[in-house]
């Protein structure tokens, strides 16, 4: 097999154009582009209301089989599929999360696609591109200063230090800060409590940048957050502690999102990053706002398998946002399906096995439940699938055509995508699927209605998409939901936080699970984002380094370009 040049080695020498050219061509009026340099731009919030005469262009969410540890390929399909709309001349858009530093200082990877699929400029892109991920760093630890102050000065609402569910948090992967005793010292240095360290992309903060319609709403729902308890059970906001317009002040840069461009000159918007298990997983609503209304087509990528992102995308974010999706893409893999079959193990950083890369479309049959279970999921809402088969350089035809037999007895389309060899020409095919699927009747719904109890919600999810046999719940968070329900959040979307490896809540079992008991230990609260969370299983907010952290290998050359990153 031909090599592709590495992502930087493409990136490097394909050229830009300015960043006013991308947004001239969306139709954006230069008053709404607000540049940072020559290559990015925020979109000033304004432009919504401008806008909102226009068309609005499809919506087309990008989704996957339930991936191996090593991704099957939503982010470069996404882009790939954005830049293939141009091949048959139709216009696209592509939203994306902002990739958070600390995955990128510790495992080498690519958030920005790869291949002839990338956004760029890809530096700027992998480390703070615009700051907002240190803007919503600094409004949560404002609110974290102020909730110990307010401890420290024993003024107003009688927040109980035992029950304070807020924490501190920082863009580092950083183990040592997963449990601390803040206010050592004199009793002039603060309240000692215990407290610990989340990572910015699970701050609440960055669900709500990734959920709020506008700035005013933003500020609606910082006041929302629940930080904790009084002595009497009642719970404490943000609002209470006076935070939250100071931290709508910090956010509001934070709340335009930023405008990039792929290889092909595609517009991108990069824009919040919350995470996809103890969070919805999806960029901002703002972003899809403003591109639906500049294009013929937004894109937008959902993390993990459709059982989480494409889920938490069609109840929780479009609920969130009243927009309706036309269309879906499941990514699927060779490999992918393989995994799926149980016979072999995939470890990061290490090659795939030997007998896995093997001719053998048997074994592409055998975990081929796992597409026809995420295809039904996307079915379940209403929406028409369409399953990309996203090439690799290691497979062969006749897997392909396995994939492509699943997906047609399933009655999906299908379209088989170069985009990572070939660029937006290798997603034409995939366009064009896409085009037709999204001209279907829209038989959009979401799984369940608000007011469902939510304890039926997680069994609904967990039945209907994950194909648990039921759910058993801990005493706690039995507990946890009765007071949620008795406080008024009974209302709210719930978000499950289990495994991304499986459909199942066990990251060991491939395939498509039946029978299954899904074990919630404790359900909480994100009033400000507007969702409940489940956690099902041990879910690290917190990621460590490892034993040799990319950032070992980041540096500096003698032209003063960044190296090591990818
Ligand atoms: P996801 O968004 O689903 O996690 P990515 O698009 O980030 O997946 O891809 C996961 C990894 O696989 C990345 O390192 C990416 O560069 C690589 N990759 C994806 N598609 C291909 C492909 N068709 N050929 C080679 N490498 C690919
Ligand atoms: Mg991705």
């Amino acid at each position: 097999a031909d090599v592709l040049p590495s992502n930087l080695e493409i990136a490097r020498h394909t050229p830009r154009r300015p960043i006013g050219e991308i947004a001239a061509a969306m139709g954006l009026d230069q008053d709404y582009v607000e540049p940072y340099g020559h290559d990015v731009a925020k979109i000033d919030l304004t432009a919504m209301h401008a806008l909102a005469d226009r068309p609005r262009g499809k919506y087309v969410v990008v989704s996957a089989i339930t991936p191996t540890p090593l991704g099957e390929g939503k982010t470069t399909t996404s882009i790939g599929l954005a830049q293939g709309f141009h091949h048959i001349a139709r216009s696209a858009a592509v939203a994306l999360r902002q990739p958070s530093m600390g995955p990128t200082l510790g495992i080498k990877g690519g958030a920005a696609g790869g291949g002839y699929s990338q956004v760029i400029p890809m530096e700027r892109i992998n480390l703070h591109l615009t700051g907002d991920i240190h803007a919503v760093s600094s409004a949560h630890n404002l609110l974290s200063a102020m909730i110990d102050n307010h401890l420290h000065h024993r003024r107003g609402v009688d927040l109980d230090p035992q029950q304070i569910s807020w924490k501190r948090t920082m863009d580092i992967n950083d183990r040592a800060l997963r449990n601390i005793v803040t206010g050592l010292g004199s009793s002039a240095d603060g309240f000692t409590r215990q407290s610990s360290f989340e990572i910015t992309a699970a701050s609440e903060v960055m669900a709500i940048l990734a959920l709020a319609h506008s700035l005013s709403d933003l500020r609606a729902r910082l006041g929302r957050i629940v930080v904790g308890y009084t002595r009497s059970h009642q719970p404490v906001t943000a609002e209470d502690i006076g935070a939250a317009g100071a931290m709508t002040a910090l956010l509001k840069d934070a709340l335009k999102p930023n405008l990039l461009q792929t290889l092909e000159h595609t517009p991108a918007l990069m824009h919040a990053g919350p995470f996809g298990n103890i969070a919805h997983g999806n960029s901002s609503i703002v972003a899809d706002r403003i591109a639906l209304r500049t294009s013929d087509y937004l894109i937008t990528e959902a993390g993990f398998g459709a059982d989480m992102g494409a889920e938490r995308f069609f109840n929780i974010k479009c609920r969130a946002s009243g927009m309706v999706p036309d269309a879906a893409v499941l990514v699927a893999t060779v490999r992918g399906l393989k995994f799926h079959s149980g016979r072999f193990r995939v470890v990061p950083g290490r090659p795939l096995p030997e007998e896995m890369t093997a001719e053998n479309p048997d074994d592409v049959y055998a975990g081929a439940d796992n597409l026809r279970k995420q295809i039904d999921n996307i079915r379940a809402h209403g929406i028409a699938p369409v399953v990309a088969i996203n090439v690799f350089p290691t497979d062969y035809a006749s897997e392909h055509e396995a994939i492509r037999d699943v997906a047609e007895q399933a009655g999906a389309r299908v379209a088989l995508c170069t985009h990572v060899r070939d660029g937006g020409a290798g997603a034409a095919e995939l366009a064009e699927a896409v085009a037709a699927a999204a001209e279907e009747p829209n038989r959009f719904e979401y799984l369940y209605p608000d007011d469902m109890h939510l304890d039926d919600k997680i069994k609904r999810i967990a039945t209907r998409i994950y194909g648990a046999g039921g759910v058993e719940f801990s005493a706690e968070a039995r507990r946890q939901i009765d007071s949620y329900q008795y406080q008024g959040y009974g209302d709210l979307p719930v978000c499950i936080a289990k495994t991304h490896l499986s459909l199942s809540a066990d990251a060991g079992k491939q395939g498509a699970p039946t029978g299954w008991v899904l074990p919630v230990r404790e359900v909480r609260l994100s009033a400000g984002a507007g969702f409940v969370y489940a956690l099902c299983g041990e879910m690290r907010t917190m990621p460590g380094l490892g034993t040799d952290p990319a950032a070992a290998h980041i540096d500096i050359d003698e032209n003063e370009q960044i190296v090591g990153l990818f």
